[in-house]
């Protein structure tokens, strides 16, 4: 019979650059909203294990549980029942504030919207996440000059000052990923994250993508679309709140044309 160990030594991890180190390790994430009569299950048990240094495609029909099993992923909402570790610490049962912590310092989260605060320039969007993170020391200057490295390396040093309503959709993603990046994050989560984007700003924000796996940092990207999906070392299908398929990319087909 197969025990969780043996099943984890077969397991295929991504890439040689993850030395085995599991970043997420999910078991038997459930999630229930609402009670009674209209409760839906979104999750209905999932189990997901990601290493350390993936490229991770989460592909699935609208509805079937790709944001709620992100959500919580990236520690903005608790699973119902299950256990979530991440980089082996089991953060499926801490408080709000404990889950704001986590966020804070170990994951980048971007959104379809961008979810920028218009009030403000592009690099106070950036410098949020470092006003939050008690474990930082830097003075107001050098969080500032932090956040404009940040970004130059998505190649916006020259909007600055801009606020959201200022810039393009693609700019705006790329100021919400160095907003996500600010805080050396080893997890970023992408919901849709080109789902308002044309074509060429799309390939744009997944260069962007790559060129972080390539710095080692794992991410995780939801799309509904395969030409995105390529892009990622590995796919897993979501259906009806339950993986229905999980397999590698050939690496041929890394950053093909969508
Ligand atoms: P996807 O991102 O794959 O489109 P979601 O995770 O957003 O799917 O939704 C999964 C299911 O959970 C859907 O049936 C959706 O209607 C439901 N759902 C999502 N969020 C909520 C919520 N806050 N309250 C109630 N139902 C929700
Ligand atoms: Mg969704």
């Amino acid at each position: 019979m197969a025990t969780a160990s043996s099943d984890r030594s077969v397991r295929p991890l991504g890439n040689k650059r993850t030395n085995g180190r599991l970043l997420i390790e999910t078991a038997g994430l459930v999630k229930t909203y609402g009670l009674g009569k209209v409760a839906v299950q979104a999750l209905r048990g999932v189990d997901l294990r990601v290493g350390a240094g993936e490229f991770v495609a989460v592909m699935g029909p609208s509805g079937s549980g790709k944001s709620t099993l992100m959500n919580i992923l990236g520690c903005l909402d608790r699973p119902t029942s299950g256990t979530y570790a991440l980089d082996g610490d089991d953060v499926s049962r801490l408080n709000r504030q404990e889950l704001a912590a986590v966020r804070n310092r170990r994951i980048g989260f971007v959104f379809q919207s961008y979810n920028l605060l218009g009030r403000l320039t592009a690099v106070k969007n950036v410098q949020l996440p470092l006003l939050y993170n008690a474990d930082q020391t830097l003075s107001d200057e050098e969080c500032e000059r932090k956040a404009l490295e940040v970004l130059d390396s998505v190649g916006l040093a020259d909007r600055a000052g801009h606020r959201p309503n200022e810039l393009s959709g693609g700019q705006q993603q790329r100021v919400a990923i160095a907003r996500a990046l600010v805080n050396s994050p080893s997890l970023i989560l992408a919901d849709e994250p080109t789902g308002n984007l044309d074509t060429r700003a799309s390939e744009e924000i997944l260069d962007l993508l790559c060129q972080l796996h390539d710095r080692g940092v794992t991410v995780v990207m939801v799309t509904h679309e395969p030409g995105i999906a390529r892009y990622a070392g590995r796919v897993i299908d979501l259906l009806d709140g339950l993986v229905s398929s999980d397999h590698q990319n050939g690496p041929t087909s890394r950053r093909s044309k969508i």
